[in-house]
Formats: structure tokens, C-alpha cells, sequence
């Protein structure tokens, strides 16, 4: 099979590998859609995210969806022809994290393309049933592979507790930002606010359903807001937005940091946090909604077909990561269809 190979940084090249083979447990998947995410850019850039490095040859993707061709002996809830979206982070399934629900924080995850676990740029890949899910027929490959970002928006409004009602204020526009906004309306709230510096994407934020925008080039957030929100959302990992959330949730709310920021130490008013008795919550990838985020695209709540602004084919994967990282202003979701 044809395998999109991270030789070295800003180096891919098309590399001929066997097929794996499914262990009993695990289902052959022909991969049909991969969505490019930040941190394959940033892995393809600079060859290292915080402490996960790359030491040697890495397959990118991880946002992935596909046909399962084959099937283990022991595998009873999918057959071959079955479409399915593929959970990337394959848990222990035994320690105290797994067991309480919370595998996410499993030490000993295995999460494709984060060195050194290969990804999905490539026509086939074996994964565990467990962690494939099933998708109806009115969901596309395409929308199959986003089920993977739509996931952490879905995640972090579980964990953030959105209530009917609840008025919210995201920090950045990209897909991360793009899908906790779908999120936090489909469970109930009433008002959406997204910020962002790029006008392409808000514009996007307006057409899936942000109720205000504010382009901080040209306003100033507290400009536009009466009164502090209740939960505030950051999907921007920018150092300087992160120390400024707290000012903008009102007394009792809530701050959700969404993925890794820039920085490990980002100053923040704590005795705001204290007097306002504000909440400050971390989001880590997800853990047990894939088949809620699919449910939920299949029933028409949330729009993934329109984030998907660009295709390249597997031998373009180089193209792809470029084209995204290169292109904020005119693309949302690039896909690598192998
Ligand atoms: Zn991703
Ligand atoms: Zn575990």
C-alpha cells in the first residue's frame, strides 16, 4: 500500500508498505478521508509538539474514516463493507483512568500519529472494533473523519456543563472553535459569541450559527459585550487571549481551556478567579462521545460537510499540510482523500 511518510521536517514522501495485517480484535479499515489538523502541521513544521518529538519517520493523521475490508476472528459488532469514523486514541482499557471513564488520561494511550504511533496518510489501516464506530448512511467519509475534531467540541461542552440558556463567549474561529460552537448551541445555549482575527472564519461562525462575532482587529470584546457570560471557551491556545478570559465570564462562571496553548506558564488575574469564584477547566482530547458526535451530524444538529473546504489526494499530502497551513484565510478543513 501507498504510505504518505514524514522523512524529516518539511519532508514527506510516498513510501510502499505491506498491509497490515488485523489482529483478532481489530478490523482492516481502506481509508477514504483524512482531515489535516494543527498539530500534523505542526509536527510537519517544526518536527516536535512540546515534549512529543519525532525521532524517526512518522505517518501523519489522525483524523480519519474508512471501509473495513477485513475483519478479526473475534470481531462481532462490524462486517466488511461497513462505513466507519476511527477513534484515534486506542487506550490500556485497565488502569484507573480507563476504568473510571476517564481514558482520555490513560498514560499509556496509544494515539495515532504522535510519535512514535503512525497515522492515517496512508490506504489502509488496522484499529481496534472498539474504537470504530459505525456510520449511517446519510454521513460521509468526509463527515466521518471530522466526527474526530467535532469530538473535542462535544467533550468540552459536557465538561463545561452547557445549559439551555447559557450565554458563551469562544475564542478562535478555526475548527476547534468552528465545532465547540455547534456543540455549545446543540446542547441548548441560547447565545453564542465567537472572536477571532480573521473574517473568513468568523464569517463561518456566523453561517453555522454564532449569534454575534467580533473581529478584535476592529473591536474590542468588552465593547460588545453588557455583561459577563457564563462560560467562556478557549479554542485559540493564544497566550495573550488565555490571561485575559477571566474578564469576560461574570461571577460563578466558567473557563474552559480547549487543547495545549502556546506556552506552558501564561499570567492570569487569579484574585479574579477567587473573588468571582470562577471554575477553570482543562480539555484534553475527549473521552466517550464518538457515537454522540455521529448521532448528532446524522440527525442534522451539526454541520461538518461545511467545514471542508479543500481535498488533495494521498500522493498531495505534502500539498495538503501546506496548503492549510499557508491558506487560514480561505480554508477551514483541508481533507486527504487516499
Ligand atoms: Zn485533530
Ligand atoms: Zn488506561
Amino acid at each position: 500500500m501507498k504510505v504518505a511518510v514524514l522523512e524529516s521536517v518539511k519532508k514527506i514522501s510516498m513510501e510502499e508498505r505491506e498491509i497490515p495485517k488485523p489482529e483478532e480484535d481489530e478490523v482492516l479499515v481502506k481509508v477514504k478521508s483524512v482531515g489535516v489538523c494543527g498539530s500534523d502541521i505542526h509536527y510537519y513544521n517544526e518536527g516536535r509538539i512540546g515534549s512529543f518529538v519525532v525521532e524517526k519517520p512518522l505517518v501523519l493523521g489522525h483524523e480519519a474514516s474508512g471501509e473495513v475490508v477485513e475483519a478479526g476472528s473475534k470481531v462481532k459488532s462490524l462486517k466488511i463493507g461497513d462505513r466507519v469514523a476511527l477513534e484515534p486514541g486506542v487506550p490500556c482499557r485497565k488502569c484507573v483512568y480507563c476504568k473510571t471513564g476517564r481514558y482520555n488520561l490513560c498514560p499509556d494511550v496509544v494515539f495515532m500519529a504522535t510519535p512514535p504511533v503512525d497515522g492515517a496518510f496512508a490506504e489502509y489501516i488496522a484499529h481496534p472494533e472498539d474504537f470504530a464506530f459505525k456510520l449511517p448512511d446519510n454521513v460521509s467519509y468526509d463527515e466521518g473523519a471530522l466526527i474526530e475534531p467535532l469530538s473535542v467540541g462535544i467533550y468540552a461542552s459536557e465538561r463545561a456543563r452547557v445549559r439551555p440558556g447559557d450565554t458563551v463567549l469562544i475564542f478562535g474561529a478555526g475548527p476547534v472553535g468552528l465545532v465547540t460552537l455547534q456543540s455549545v448551541k446543540a446542547y441548548g445555549a441560547e447565545n453564542a459569541i465567537v472572536v477571532d482575527i480573521n473574517d473568513f472564519r468568523l464569517s463561518k461562525a456566523k453561517e453555522l450559527g454564532a449569534d454575534c462575532v467580533i473581529n478584535t482587529k476592529v473591536e474590542k470584546v468588552e465593547d460588545c459585550l453588557n455583561e459577563g457570560v457564563d462560560i467562556v471557551f478557549d479554542a485559540s491556545g493564544n497566550s495573550s487571549v488565555i490571561s485575559q478570559t477571566t474578564r469576560f465570564v461574570k461571577r460563578g462562571g466558567k473557563v474552559i481551556f480547549i487543547g495545549l496553548a502556546s506556552e506552558d506558564y501564561i499570567g492570569i488575574n487569579i484574585n479574579e478567579v477567587s473573588s468571582k469564584e470562577l471554575d477553570l477547566l482543562g480539555i484534553f482530547r475527549y473521552a466517550n462521545v464518538y457515537k454522540k458526535a455521529i448521532d448528532l451530524v446524522a440527525g442534522g444538529k451539526i454541520d461538518l460537510k461545511s467545514l471542508v473546504t479543500h481535498h488533495f489526494p494521498l500522493d498531495k499530502t505534502q500539498e495538503a499540510l501546506e496548503f492549510a497551513d499557508k491558506n487560514k484565510d480561505k480554508c477551514i478543513k483541508v481533507v486527504v482523500n487516499p
